[in-house]
């Protein structure tokens, strides 16, 4: 399989990344042959769960095409029971070695959850449920002293990563076994750079935000 190794998925993501900030894209794997290649079956080599952000399009930002994301994306890439649903389904099924969380700076799910913090009031209808799953990012930002949005934001990517290795006892095990490894990007949308953040299970060095806790370390 050519992407059994999260290292070398992670790699594949990078570079694209990099030929899209360069404006360099080679747009693979979104022609007509490709779509026929892959309509009797996937075989994605990442899963990213990211912000619902109009801004952040997955296989834009990492020039990828059909067949290579298995993508989820909810407000504030928060990730409650049919996203954690969704990344098991890539993981134990379909084997995909690579979870990233995907956020970016001037999160407006971040912020509107730092507005209902600041006033007091909670957010009409199911705009609620997007506030309180960002609710312990901005704790724990709040804990270590932490004010600015965008560094706000990239604890909140950490929390998620860290969310999802101890909500998902399936997703910890494929990290504890060497199959899977969870990372989590911080985009600028001006940029159009995705930095990484936060990484359990690559062996790579994370740049794992100080105050976001222990997250470099695979949970039990
Ligand atoms: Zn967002």
């Amino acid at each position: 399989m050519p992407w059994s190794s999260p290292e070398r998925a992670l790699d594949e993501l990078r570079a694209g990344n990099r030929r899209f900030v360069a404006g360099a894209p080679y747009h693979p794997n979104q022609d007509a042959d490709r779509r026929a290649a892959v309509a009797g079956g996937q075989d994605p080599f990442a899963v990213i769960l990211g912000c619902s952000d109009s801004r952040l399009a997955a296989e834009i930002i990492f020039d990828r095409g059909l067949g290579d994301l298995f993508v989820v994306r909810t407000a504030g890439h928060t990730a409650g029971p049919e996203v954690l649903g969704s990344v098991e389904y890539a993981v134990s099924v379909l084997h995909t070695p690579l979870v990233v969380v995907l956020g970016h700076d001037s999160c407006g799910a971040v912020q509107a959850a730092r507005q209902a913090v600041a006033t007091g009031t909670q957010p009409p209808g199911h705009l609620g449920a997007v506030v309180d799953a960002v609710l312990p990012s901005l704790r724990r930002a709040a804990e270590a002293g932490v004010e600015e949005i965008d560094e706000i934001v990239d604890i909140h990517i950490a929390q998620t990563v860290q969310a999802l290795l101890t909500n998902s006892a399936t997703l910890a095990e494929a990290v504890a076994a060497g199959r899977c490894a969870v990372v989590g990007m911080s985009y600028r949308l001006s940029a159009g750079e995705a930095r990484t953040v936060a990484e359990v299970g690559t062996g790579g060095t994370a740049a794992v935000p100080a105050q976001a806790g222990p997250v470099g370390q695979p949970t039990a």
